[in-house]
């Protein structure tokens, strides 16, 4: 590109600053250098730490599993704190590019040469149901996944996991909530061979972990000696 047209592009990208700045996405102040999240917010958020503690009270929620080796998640989740719009954002209003940075985000606080990345042979993001899909336009877990991919080094697979159930309705999921039909949701894609291998499941949030628990027993069907691991983005403390 030659100097002029830097010069024209600079002063387009000055413009658009000046009429639509760029807001966190948490408090809503002016962005100065930064992505998406201010600085005070990334410095106040909530995190878990809970890749520094294998007992962790994620893990503890998939116990019930065999084969599963650990799980963390990157913040705790309040329905009252000012990160709730990050999610909010994600789920609602399209925010892909947060998303992924989001993804990123959970390698550097977990630092790419952890422990906990070792021996994990792909992130596998929760599949969204096709009427989720088409309504929010992209999965937000398969966005996060992807910038845990791009900053990790590990690859992604949305072909494992499959949902078999569409459209489950909320009656339907407050069911699974108490650990019942959840067999039927989801199933592993039999044509792949996963046996003895090491998979990470992303989910945007996890609450009482009955999603997750679903997915796990549907690859556990299919390969026995598949090992799973968990990772969440926001986390709801268990009380
Ligand atoms: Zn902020």
């Amino acid at each position: 590109m030659s100097e002029k047209w830097q010069w024209l592009r600079h002063g387009l990208h000055t413009l658009v600053e000046l009429f639509f700045p760029k807001k966190c996405v948490s408090c809503n102040r002016r962005l100065v250098n930064e992505d998406h999240v201010c600085t005070h917010c990334m410095l106040q958020l909530p995190r878990t730490f809970f890749h520094l503690n294998p007992e962790n009270q994620l893990v503890q929620r998939f116990w019930s599993e065999s084969n599963m080796e650990q799980a963390t998640g990157y913040f705790y989740y309040s329905k009252e704190a000012p990160f709730r719009y990050i999610l909010y954002e994600l789920k609602y209003y399209g925010n892909q590019s947060l998303a992924h940075y989001m993804g990123t985000c959970i390698v550097s606080h977990i630092g790419k040469e952890h422990a906990f990345w070792k021996g994990i042979d792909c992130i596998v993001p929760i599949p969204l149901s096709k009427e989720r899909l088409k309504k929010r336009g992209y999965n937000q877990c398969e966005a996060i996944a992807q910038g845990i991919s791009q900053e990790s080094g590990i690859p992604m697979n949305t072909n494992i996991l499959l949902r078999v159930v569409d459209n489950p309705t909320q009656t339907r999921l407050k069911k699974l909530a108490r650990w019942e039909n959840s067999k039927d949701i989801f199933m592993a894609n039999p044509t792949y061979d996963f046996q003895g291998k090491h998979l990470l499941l992303l989910d945007d949030v996890v609450t009482t972990g009955s999603t997750l628990i679903s997915c796990i027993r549907a690859i556990h069907r299919k390969y026995p000696n598949c090992h799973i691991s968990v990772m969440a983005l926001s986390v709801v403390p268990q009380l």
